[in-house]
C-alpha cells in the first residue's frame, strides 16, 4: 500500500470490525405508562446505544447504532428508556450473541478465542460469560419450570447426559444452557411472542418483559425466581 507507513499497516486488526447498521428513530405516538407509579409519561428525547446483535444468519453479527426513546413520568418524574422487542437493556453484546459464543465453548469442541473472533468480543469476555451462565440458575429449577408451563415438553430429558467440555465451570454452564433451551422452547410453545431465538435470550427476555428485571453481567446474577411460574399461570388462566 504505497503512501501508508509500515507501522500503520501493521497496526491494522486482522479481523475487520463488524458492519454498523444505523437504525431509524422509531417510537409510538405516546410512551407507555411509568414503570414505577403507572402514571402517564411524555417523550423526553433519545439515547443512542451500540448493541452487537445476532442476525437471522447463524454466526453473522452486526453492530447497531440504535436510538432508544426516553420517557419521563409526569407524576413522579421518573425517567426511563424504552427498548424495542429483542433488545436487552444495558448489554452491548446481546443475549443471542452471548448464547452463540458460549454454547460451543461450554458444550465442548470450540475454544473461547474462536467464538470471540466471530463476535468481535475478547476471549476473556467469552470465558466470563461462561462463568456467568454457570451461576445464573439451577438447571433442575429451570427444567421444572419448563415442565409446569408445558407439561408435554420433553424437558429434563438429556439433561443428565449433557456432554460438556472438561472443567466444572463449563459443565455447569452446559447444563444451564440446555435447561434454558428447554424453558425457552416451552415459553414459545406456550404462546409467548419472543423475538430472541436462544434459550438464554428467550428466558431472560421474558423475565425482563414480565418483571422489568434485567440481569447484569457486572453484578452477581439474580436467580430465576419461581414467582415467574406463578405469573405465567395467572396470565394464562
Ligand atoms: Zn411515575
Amino acid at each position: 500500500m504505497p503512501g501508508v507507513p509500515v507501522e500503520e499497516r501493521d497496526r491494522k486488526p486482522r479481523v475487520p470490525p463488524l458492519p454498523t447498521v444505523v437504525r431509524a428513530r422509531e417510537r409510538p405516538d405516546r410512551p407507555p405508562v411509568c414503570t414505577v407509579c403507572r402514571g402517564p409519561a411524555w417523550w423526553n428525547g433519545w439515547r443512542v446505544v451500540f448493541p452487537v446483535v445476532a442476525t437471522l444468519l447463524a454466526g453473522v453479527f452486526e453492530r447497531w447504532e440504535l436510538p432508544l426513546p426516553k420517557a419521563k413520568c409526569s407524576q413522579c418524574r421518573h425517567g426511563f428508556t424504552c427498548y424495542p422487542a429483542g433488545i436487552y437493556p444495558r448489554r452491548q453484546y446481546q443475549l443471542d450473541v452471548v448464547a452463540w459464543a458460549t454454547a460451543p465453548v461450554a458444550l465442548g469442541g470450540t475454544s473461547a478465542a474462536e467464538t470471540a473472533r466471530a463476535t468481535r468480543a475478547g476471549a476473556t469476555s467469552v470465558r466470563r460469560w461462561v462463568s456467568w451462565i454457570a451461576a445464573l440458575a439451577e438447571p433442575r429449577d429451570v427444567v421444572a419450570l419448563a415442565a409446569r408451563i408445558d407439561p408435554d415438553s420433553p424437558a429434563g430429558t438429556g439433561l443428565s447426559s449433557v456432554a460438556a467440555a472438561p472443567g466444572a465451570r463449563r459443565a455447569a454452564a452446559a447444563a444451564v444452557i440446555v435447561a434454558l433451551e428447554h424453558l425457552g422452547a416451552a415459553l414459545v410453545r406456550g404462546g409467548l411472542r419472543l423475538t430472541m431465538r436462544s434459550g438464554l435470550g428467550r428466558v431472560l427476555g421474558w423475565q425482563h418483559q414480565a418483571h422489568g428485571e434485567a440481569v447484569l453481567l457486572t453484578r452477581p446474577p439474580s436467580r430465576l425466581s419461581p414467582a415467574m411460574a406463578l405469573w405465567r399461570e395467572a396470565a394464562l388462566a
